[in-house]
């Protein structure tokens, strides 16, 4: 059948009804005309009649299987384009902004290799061990040994790694059955270029793990930590409780806008090398010359935003769950002599109650929940804590417009700043400025 595609939805499929049944197209632009037909997994392209002026050469040959990218097919200025027009529409939908506001132009970096994390997964071809990642929505592996988003450095750890683990005769985890060594090889790089690896196993012991080691760090300089986890649960957490440092120490360095920081294999890093830094320096744009007396970093990771702002602000607070986060903020702080930083280990919900119960003044809240966003809870207590200004970050608007609701009989968003962490895919990150309007 020939369609004509209209308006995208917002993770870039377009929406067709057939016979009262959704079907998602994927690959489209809004404008195009295609030949499409029904087949097993849903309605399929057979031809684009018509191609959008903002369509672009598929840079990646794995597009199709792997799903983990969703706008291979469009110009990079188009992807932007959309993710401004997204996040405007979905503050103007929830009445959160007037219509004649303007969300500020995305700030963006370089759309490939970005990424400084990647959870790789290993199957079987024929007897070779492969590596890549889960298909989309399934546990089916794709195999994928040079993602054209991942670090170039996670690409050739990745790739040396399926080596050794076949010159090692490491068997692979198989959920099937629950048997197999290796479940998955998490790799974080950072600016400094320095390498993480961690080993994430089924069982307590790497056998020959002294020479696996030995052979990795012998050809790849650059790796600083060779850590082995062991995750014996059926779980989709990736890491386990229990972890042993086979090599190096267990954090890999950054520098940021002048500051170090170390992660942990379990903290939280932004994942773009590109773009986190220019995230950062507009958070302290809007912070500094304002002078305030006290900040609160909430959903704080390595209390990288904290210390970030710690120049502009007399004392700032950070709260963050994971325990490895906290221990690296920790260590941030000292090594940065940002002594006017306190970091704090809890549920971010429960110290935003306590901080408001005891009545604490906090001049500025900086948040930045995971994508699901914060708890009605906590945007009530912020409320009530009444700082003048709060800096929401987020890597979903949609969660974000949710609990903005709460606040905007109180609060006026001065200022919407989507930042483009995720090039290549629907998901966009926002940083909205709010001031209260009785700041008395
Ligand atoms: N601001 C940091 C981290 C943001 S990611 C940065 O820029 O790097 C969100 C963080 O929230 C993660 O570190 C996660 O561990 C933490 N988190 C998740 N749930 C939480 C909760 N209930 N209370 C406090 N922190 C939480």
């Amino acid at each position: 059948m020939k369609l004509t595609i209209g308006k995208l939805n917002d993770t870039w499929n377009y929406t067709v009804n057939l016979n009262n049944k959704n079907y998602y197209l994927r690959g489209v632009i809004d404008g195009e005309t295609v030949e499409a037909n029904i087949q097993k997994n849903g309605l399929s392209i057979l031809k684009i009649i018509n191609a959008s002026s903002n369509r672009d050469k598929v840079k990646c040959p794995y597009q199709e299987v792997c799903g983990g990218c969703q706008g291979l097919h469009m110009k990079y200025e188009y992807q932007l384009a959309l993710k401004e027009q997204m996040v405007e529409r979905l503050f103007k939908d929830n009445k959160l902004i007037p219509s004649n506001f303007k969300v500020s132009h995305i700030i963006s970096g370089i759309d490939n290799h970005y990424r400084n994390k990647s959870q790789i997964v290993f199957g079987y071809n024929s007897r070779k061990v492969v590596s890549g990642f889960y298909e989309e929505l399934s546990h089916k592996i794709v195999n994928v040994n040079d993602c054209l988003m991942q670090d170039e450095l996670i690409t050739d750890a990745q790739k040396k790694i399926v080596d050794l683990i076949m010159k090692f005769h490491y068997t692979i985890y198989d959920e099937a059955t629950n048997k197999g060594l290796i479940k998955h090889v998490l790799i974080k790089s950072t600016n400094l270029s320095e390498v993480m690896i961690v080993i994430v196993t089924n069982e307590d012991v790497l056998p020959g793990s002294n020479n696996f080691v030995k052979a990795i760090i012998s050809q790849m300089k650059n790796v600083k930590s060779i850590i082995q986890n062991i995750n014996n649960k059926k779980t989709t957490h990736v890491l386990g409780d229990k972890s042993k440092v086979l090599f190096g120490k267990d954090y890999i360095s950054d520098e940021l806008l002048g500051f170090k920081f170390i992660i942990s294999s379990k903290s939280f890093y932004q994942i773009n090398k590109y773009t986190t830094p220019l995230l950062y320096k507009e958070i302290v744009n809007l912070v500094k010359n304002k002078s305030y007396a006290s900040a609160l970093d909430a959903y704080s990771g390595t209390s990288t935003i904290g210390i970030i702002v710690s120049p502009y602000v007399k004392k700032v607070t950070c709260v963050e769950l994971e325990k490895e986060a906290v221990n690296n903020a920790k260590e941030n702080v000292k090594v940065n002599k940002t002594n006017n930083v306190r970091v704090f280990q809890g549920d971010a919900t429960q110290f935003i109650n306590n901080m408001e119960r005891s009545h604490e003044s906090v001049d500025l809240v900086l948040m930045d929940p995971p994508r699901s966003g914060s708890t009605q809870e906590f945007m009530k207590a912020l409320k009530k804590l009444k700082p003048k200004e709060i800096i929401y970050i987020s890597c979903d608007p949609h969660t974000q417009v949710e609990d903005l609701k709460i606040l905007i009989n109180d609060y006026t968003i001065s200022k919407i700043q989507p930042v483009d962490m995720f090039p290549n895919t629907f998901h966009v990150e926002t940083v909205v400025l709010l001031t209260r309007k009785n700041s008395k």
